[in-house]
């Protein structure tokens, strides 16, 4: 990929999350651990790039030097390894098309625009060509956010947004950043910091994920329960769209009508490209205490969280996993009998849930805050294995996609379902969803793993965030039909019981389908509605968000 890296675009691995030498490989002893639990495994390396064919690109030579006119020539990349290289996003779908070069996409072409009016003018002119335009920060989409799709129109051109990756403006008083889309989550934190300031941010895809990405999907952080979902952090925006831009918030929550600025935070790049994003920024903490809690049993650990999260005393990480979550998570440490002869010695405990509680701040802050929810832990027979543990699993956060790559080497599906309802509703989406993953896969004779976690907490309910471990079906056609199975049992289950069908990840492709279910058939009506006023030749990210008409 030296194309790339000239090309500015960096490396980006094709098929994995990371070069194969930043995997994070599991010992030995946790594949034979899988082994036992999954079956036996079919390493499944990825084909060389090499032999995956490419169709040429269909881009007319009219729109092609149109918007060549525009961003200049040196940035419409209509080479090969730029157009693999924006071949759709991150799920376990996504990357095990790619390794095994079984239905790949590739947009015809490649546009790195420099700033507002080059996007505003490329979108505009994308229209009269009749060619569709995908926005794409960092290409981390696990809900075919970023798939290069036509959509009936002529060609389709992924518009990459990561040359726009300047803080263009800092308010130390109000405390405000604002950003071009691209700025990736590292990068954003390095601005900031050079001023003593922190956007709190830090999703597990924060290594590439960018501003625009977080905003276009409304994400939610690690440190989301302290700091504010991507949605809360939120002042303003420039937006452009195919019907001309707008420039939306005033600095301060108003009573001016309807407030725009939500219609374009999660519009997930189908009305318009988020070209400046003004978000709330905080002083850097100076102190960050991370510790890991074991709790006799799951829904002991929920009902202290609750108790927390409503008395307003919580952490700014909350993260509890339940049994199996644990027992897997142990189990790839090759710590498990020590950590649970630890826990089993303290309180007599078989199959402990852990919590990881993180505070962030200055000193008096963290230590203030620490200190009052230790009743509410006491209460719920929660032992402490420390600060040593909770910073490990600090400094391990962004190690699950490195983790992923080396399972699916190994022919392990690995994927992920999340969700979130009220505490009310919590125990029986738990069970609904579990059992659907659980049930799907056992019928296809790859009895799985599934475990989860609560990481986003609220006063009236939190998420819930499953892992699936199984093993890959050989052949890449039936291991894709494996996942839909289960996926598409999970989401209806989520349907079924109550649940939102995304808590963070977004609708995307993969979940436009269950949109009406979740806000009806006139939401579905009201968004069509926008989309024709803003779009009218619907050039942006066909399929995405909306349903088609109900
Ligand atoms: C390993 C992994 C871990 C993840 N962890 C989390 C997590 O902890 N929390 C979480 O919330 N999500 C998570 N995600 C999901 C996803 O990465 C995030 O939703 C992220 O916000 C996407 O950012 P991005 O820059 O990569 O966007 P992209 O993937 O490039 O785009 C996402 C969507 O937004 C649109 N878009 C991008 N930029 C713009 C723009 N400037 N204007 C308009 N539309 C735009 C795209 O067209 C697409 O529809 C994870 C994904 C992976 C692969």
């Amino acid at each position: 990929m030296d194309e790339l890296a000239r090309a500015g675009l960096g490396p980006r691995p094709f098929a994995r999350w990371s070069e194969p030498d930043d995997d994070v490989v599991p010992s030995s002893r946790n594949l034979v651990w899988l082994r036992e639990r999954l079956g036996e495994l079919t390493p499944t390396p990825p084909v060389p790039v090499s032999v995956i064919a490419v169709a040429e690109s269909a881009l007319p030579a009219d729109a092609a030097d149109a918007f060549a006119g525009i961003v200049g020539p040196a940035y419409v990349l209509g080479d090969k390894e730029a157009r693999l290289a924006h071949a759709g996003g991150q799920s376990y779908s996504d990357l095990l098309r790619r390794r095994s070069g079984h239905q790949v996409t590739l947009p015809d072409a490649v546009i790195r625009p420099g700033g507002h009016e080059e996007v505003a003018a490329v979108l505009d002119r994308a229209g009269e060509l009749d060619v569709a335009v995908v926005p794409y920060g960092g290409g981390t989409s696990v809900v075919g956010g970023v798939e290069p799709e036509r959509g009936g129109h002529r060609a389709v051109v992924t518009l990459d947004l990561s040359r726009m990756d300047q803080l263009l403006a800092l308010d130390d008083v109000s405390l405000t950043a604002t950003f071009q889309p691209g700025v990736s989550g590292p990068r954003a934190e390095e601005l900031l910091g050079e001023h003593g300031l922190t956007l709190g941010h830090v999703p597990q895809s924060f290594p590439r994920g960018t501003v625009g990405g977080f905003v276009a999907t409304r994400s939610a952080g690690q440190a989301s329960t302290g700091y504010g979902r991507i949605d809360a952090l939120v002042v303003g925006l420039r937006v452009a769209t195919p019907v001309g831009s707008l420039r939306l918030g005033t600095g301060t929550p108003n009573a001016a009508g309807p407030d725009l600025r939500a219609l374009f935070t999660g519009s997930e790049g189908t009305l318009g490209v988020l070209t400046e994003l003004t978000l709330r920024v905080r002083p850097a903490p100076t102190e960050r205490r991370y510790e890991i809690w074991a709790f006799p049993a799951f829904d002991r650990g929920l009902e202290a969280i609750r108790t927390m999260v409503q008395d307003g005393e919580v952490p700014d990480v909350v993260r509890l996993s339940d049994e199996d979550e644990t027992e897997t998570a142990l189990a790839s440490q090759g710590s498990a009998g020590r950590v649970a002869g630890f826990v089993s010695r303290v309180r007599g405990v078989r199959r402990p849930a852990f919590c990881v509680l993180g505070w962030e701040g200055d000193h008096d802050s963290v230590q203030h805050r620490r200190r009052v929810i230790l009743p509410v832990l006491r209460k719920a027979e929660a032992s402490s294995l420390g600060a040593r543990a909770g910073e490990s699993w600090r400094h391990h956060r962004f190690d699950g996609p490195r983790l992923r790559d080396a399972l699916m080497d190994a022919g392990v599906l690995v994927e992920t379902v999340e969700t979130a309802t009220s505490w009310a509703g919590l125990p029986r989406l738990y069970r609904a969803v579990t059992d659907a993953l659980r049930e799907s896969l056992t019928g296809l004779g790859t009895p799985p793993i599934v475990m989860a976690h609560v990481s986003h907490v609220y006063p009236t309910g939190a998420s819930l965030y499953f892992t699936v471990l199984a093993r890959q079906l050989p052949d890449a056609g039936v291991a894709l039909d494996q996942w839909d199975a289960a996926k598409t049992a999970a989401s209806e289950a989520i349907s079924a019981s109550g649940g939102t069908i995304s808590h963070h990840h977004a609708i995307g492709r993969t979940h436009a389908p269950y949109l009406t279910a979740e806000v009806g058939r006139v939401g579905v009506v009201v968004l069509a509605g926008l989309k024709a006023t803003l779009d009218p030749h619907g050039i942006l990210n066909p399929g995405v968000l909306i349903p088609p008409s109900p």
